[in-house]
């Protein structure tokens, strides 16, 4: 049957990073469904979709094709056929992201694509809403969680590695406005399952996170 860990959080918190070494340790697929989003943010835009038409949002999303390579680690994602997975790491896209995935129609249609790719598998999906509405039944929920100056930091030290240089205090904004905005939500808002375990990451390092759900796993 299908096998579902669960891991959940705000941005920086290393939660992609952790999850596919994770999946990888105990041997299961790698769902990155903020990927997803992204794409789905990509179509949006490149459409020239206005960010505030959600019934035209909604309308695009409900024809793109959005697909992760699952079996080769999950880090691929491609919409309408087209390798797009740097294009989503840009901040054209993650500025408009928090908009995109607050239509509803948007999320019914991803968290079908997401159930569908977990059928009959044993995954680690990471993002925002898994526990409390994507996967409630998940066999192991996990909240991550970190200072905002952690996850600031974190996030700017990837960009940088990333060939992106940038303001540290941008980043900060960036990524309490994103915060925010997915907290506040009507639907499916950013918040821990009741039955989630939450782990503070802040004083961590990935090695020490990623032992700390090994654990969590084995249990
Ligand atoms: O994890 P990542 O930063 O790639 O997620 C990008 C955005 O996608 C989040 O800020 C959030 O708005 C949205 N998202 C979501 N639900 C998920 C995963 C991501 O709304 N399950």
């Amino acid at each position: 049957g299908t096998r579902v860990i669960a891991i959940d959080g705000p941005a920086g918190t290393g939660k992609s990073t952790v999850s596919k070494i994770l999946a990888d340790r105990v041997g299961a697929r790698f769902l990155d469904t903020g990927a997803m989003y992204r794409a789905a943010t990509l179509a949006v835009l490149d459409a020239a979709v206005p960010l505030d038409d959600t019934d035209a949002i909604g309308e695009r999303v409900a024809h793109a094709d959005i697909r992760l390579d699952v079996e080769s680690g999950g880090s691929t994602t491609f919409l309408d056929g087209a390798d797009v997975s740097v294009a989503i790491r840009t901040d054209r896209v993650t500025d408009a992201v928090s908009a995109v995935s607050a239509v509803p129609a948007v999320r019914t249609r991803l968290v079908a694509v997401q159930r569908r790719a977990a059928q009959g598998a044993f995954v680690v999906v990471e993002g925002r809403d898994i526990g409390t509405v994507v996967f409630p039944d998940a066999d192991l929920k996990v909240f991550l969680t970190a200072t905002p100056e952690a996850r600031a930091t974190r996030r700017h030290k990837q960009n940088l590695s990333a060939g992106r240089a940038g303001d540290y205090a941008d980043v900060l904004a960036s990524v309490n406005r994103r915060d925010h905005l997915d907290s506040t939500r009507a639907i499916s808002p950013l918040r821990p399952a009741d039955d989630a375990v939450i782990v503070e990451t802040s004083d961590l390092t990935l090695e020490q996170v990623v032992d700390t759900l090994g654990r969590l796993v084995r249990d």
